[in-house]
Formats: structure tokens, C-alpha cells, sequence
């Protein structure tokens, strides 16, 4: 933390701890103070009773429907310029208030309303070039994400990522493993309906995501949708045209904003680590293998070929497969043997894999890994992570599948016998 001081009119001197860095050499503050900028400094303003923070919030725009418009073929694709424009426009994304009085503002930055509680934010809007449908995004996508939030790390307390909702759970849990030892807000968000439409969901999926990411200290990556805050690697998308799009199946929410903002404190993850480090690399051999009952050993091999590391399998319920089908377990066997990582997760959208058939001691048998409780999104990704340390041996991937590494998964009381 930096110091910086604030000159009264009477030229006392107040020092303050600071956060942030600001562009101009001196804001005025109403009424009794001025603030000066020696080395990184942050603003501290006065309404002459109390003096309060400026929260500072990072918006990363990388495409979606959220800041889409339809193009000359009536189809949507993204619109930085207007995008820009309409934060700018809309007074309940910006105040020309608050903007004149701390005087601060460039074309990127914006300045919340106040909030309820009187938190006051600004925030700075980045758009990534080029803006792109979520469909369109990778791995490589996901990298840069984790490398802008730690580049901005220090600057803010907390980033929103803008972002289409096709892929939206993917990214969200991609970053939750990218980044270790996370100790502020980073919340993803989208919208069903763009924010140029007069009926949409835009608004306050921004608007509250902006206020979560400024005034709370939530230590992890979240998605934000329909006044719901999820842990990113717990969420999974659930409906292509309600607004309620996306759900938490196997763990709490994060926080509820109803008429009252209420974060619940007690679900959220902490981090053994208290410095944040991000993983470079992940790896894209990894396949998504949905089990159904047609299922042949031939079919299967196809999918299993070489350059496969790793497979998410989703099997049937609590985790079962045809455990006479004699076949396609030998394909599964020997997949093992090769060293790809199966993880078994189930193909339900509620609840995990657990013990008590034969259908699913066979997997176990035959050394597939359980997958407990996560979503595919979070295993997925997971898994990319994992076979991303060309250091790991087998064994400690797949002790680390199984770990608990960043509240992705519940372990079951009644699991079976671990492979
Ligand atoms: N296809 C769009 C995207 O994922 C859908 C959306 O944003 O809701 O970017």
C-alpha cells in the first residue's frame, strides 16, 4: 500500500493508506480536501462528515450478447464503440455528477451512482480486440483472461468480465483454476438480451456486478446472472432463453441481490495461498464422452485416440456404466493403462457419483478416477489444468482430480473405494 496525503484548506495534512494510482496529478475534493498524486496514490473524497474510498472496479469487455448488436445481415455480433457509448449515456451506468466532482474521467472511465450503502465506484472499461462471440473462445482466451487480472492485480478491487453465455461456465471455472491464491472479486457476467434492447437483462447483471466486484471482498472467481452470485466452477448454463440462465446445482450461492445486497459470508472459498500465481498453460487434449446405451467398443476407440490425455466421462445417475458390456469396458481399461486420465462425473444435473451398484464399482475397478460433485464445465477444465504440469506424474494428476483444490468439489460420504 501506498500513503497519500490530503491537504485540508487550512493546509493540515491527513495521511491515508492508498490502493490505487490515478492519471491526473491532482483531484480537488469537495468542500475541505485536496488530494495530491506523488507516486500512486488513490482518492479519498470528503462529503464533509466522513470520508470515504474510492472503489475501483476493472471491466474487461470481451464480447457477447451483453454489448451485441445486429449487423448489416440481421445477425448479432459485438459493438465496442457503441457499447462504450451507452455506459457512457445511460445515467444509471454513469454519473456526469460524481464524474464532475472528482474530476477524473477519461473515455474509459465511469463512475457508478452511489450505492445504497454509499459506496462509491469508478470503474475503467478495457475491450479486448477482437470482441468475440463466447463460441469462439479457447484456451488461449481463458489465458489471457487470468494474465489481465493479474497484470491489473494491484490497480482494482476487483474485475468484471463482460462475456457471452454460451461458454460462460467453461471461462468461469477455467480461471478459477488459471488463478491461485485469488484474494479479491473476479465476477463474469452477460445477458440473455443485449443492453441495447429496451427489455433485457443487461443492466443489472452489469450494475450488480460492478457493485459486488467494488464493495465486497469476495476471494474468488464468481458468475453473476439473475441476482445470483456463483462460484464460476459450481455453475453450469441451464436455459438458452430465460433470464435465469444459469444455477449452482451442488453448492450455495455466493450472495443474493433482492431489495438487499446479502453475500453469504460463510460459503465463500479462502485460499490457503495469499499471493496470487497464474498457470500458463492448460492442456486441450482432453474429450467430453457422454455414455448412452447403444454404445459400442469400436465407437468408443474412435473417440480414444492418441493424442487424447484426458477424458470427463459422464455416466449414468450416481456414477454407473453397463458393467456387462464387456467390451467397451476393456476400451476403457486399456485407455487407463495408456495413462489417460477418465474422470468419472454423472450425467445428472444435480448431485454426484456415489457408491452402491454394480454398474459403477466396475469404472473403479479398472482405475477411473471419481469426479464427485463437479459440474462438466468444472471438471472439464479441471482437467485441462491438471495435465497442463508436464512435470505431474500420473499418480499426482489424478491425487489432484481428486482434491479439493478451488471449492469445485464435495466429496461424498458414501463414495466408493478409490482407485
Ligand atoms: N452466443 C452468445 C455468446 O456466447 C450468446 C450470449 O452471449 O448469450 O457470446
Amino acid at each position: 500500500m501506498n500513503l497519500i496525503r490530503l491537504w485540508n484548506k487550512r493546509g493540515s495534512i491527513i495521511n491515508f493508506d492508498a490502493i490505487r494510482n490515478f492519471n491526473r496529478p491532482y483531484v480537488i475534493v469537495p468542500d475541505m480536501f485536496f488530494l495530491k498524486k506523488s507516486t500512486g496514490c488513490c482518492p479519498y473524497v470528503s462529503d464533509n462528515k466522513n470520508i470515504e474510498e474510492i472503489k475501483k472496479v476493472l471491466v474487461i469487455y470481451t464480447g457477447g450478447t451483453i454489448g451485441m448488436t445486429k449487423n448489416d445481415y440481421g445477425v448479432l455480433t459485438p459493438a465496442s464503440n457503441k457499447f462504450l457509448q451507452l455506459l457512457k449515456d445511460n445515467p444509471q451506468t454513469h454519473s456526469t455528477h460524481l464524474a464532475a466532482v472528482y474530476g477524473f474521467v477519461n473515455e474509459e472511465q465511469f463512475f457508478l451512482p452511489k450505492t445504497k450503502n454509499n459506496c462509491v465506484i469508478m470503474y475503467e472499461l478495457l475491450q479486448y480486440d477482437p470482441l468475440l462471440d463466447s463460441c469462439n473462445m479457447s484456451s488461449d482466451n481463458w489465458i489471457k483472461m487470468a494474465c489481465d487480472v493479474k497484470k491489473y492485480y494491484h490497480m482494482y478491487n476487483g474485475t468484471v468480465f463482460l462475456h457471452g453465455t454460451d461458454t460462460l461456465a467453461y471461462t468461469g471455472s477455467a480461471l478459477s483454476f488459471l488463478l491461485e491464491g485469488l484474494q479479491k472479486p473476479v465476477i463474469l457476467t452477460g445477458s440473455q438480451i443485449s443492453i441495447f434492447e429496451t427489455r433485457s437483462d443487461a443492466l443489472s447483471n452489469f450494475i450488480s456486478s460492478v457493485i459486488l466486484a467494488g464493495c465486497n471482498n469476495i476471494p474468488e472467481v464468481c458468475i453473476f446472472f439473475a441476482n445470483k452470485l456463483m462460484r464460476a466452477n459450481r455453475t453450469t448454463k441451464i436455459s438458452s432463453s430465460q433470464f435465469d440462465a444459469f444455477h449452482s446445482p451442488n453448492y450455495p450461492l455466493l450472495a443474493e441481490t433482492g431489495a438487499k445486497l446479502v453475500v453469504n459470508q460463510s460459503s465463500l472459498w479462502e485460499s490457503t495461498k495469499k499471493s496470487l500465481q497464474v498457470q500458463h498453460s492448460l492442456n486441450p487434449n482432453v474429450i467430453l464422452l457422454v455414455l448412452y446405451p447403444t454404445i459400442t467398443a469400436a465407437v468408443l476407440n474412435g473417440f480414444l485416440n492418441k493424442s487424447v490425455a484426458g477424458v470427463v466421462m459422464r455416466t449414468y445417475g450416481s456414477g454407473n456404466m453397463c458393467s456387462t458390456c464387456k467390451e467397451v469396458i476393456n476400451v476403457l481399461e486399456c485407455a487407463v493403462s495408456r495413462e489417460v486420465l477418465i474422470v468419472n462425473i454423472t450425467q445428472c444435473l444435480h448431485g454426484g457419483i456415489s457408491a452402491g451398484y454394480e454398474t459403477g464399482e466396475i469404472l473403479y475397478t479398472i482405475g477411473v478416477t471419481p469426479g464427485y460433485d463437479m459440474t462438466v464445465e468444472a471438471a472439464f477444465t479441471k482437467l485441462c489444468y491438471v495435465l497442463g504440469f508436464p512435470e505431474l506424474s500420473y499418480q499426482k494428476r489424478v491425487n489432484l482430480m481428486k482434491e479439493n483444490i478451488r471449492g469445485e468439489l464435495t466429496k461424498g460420504e458414501n463414495i466408493h473405494k478409490e482407485g
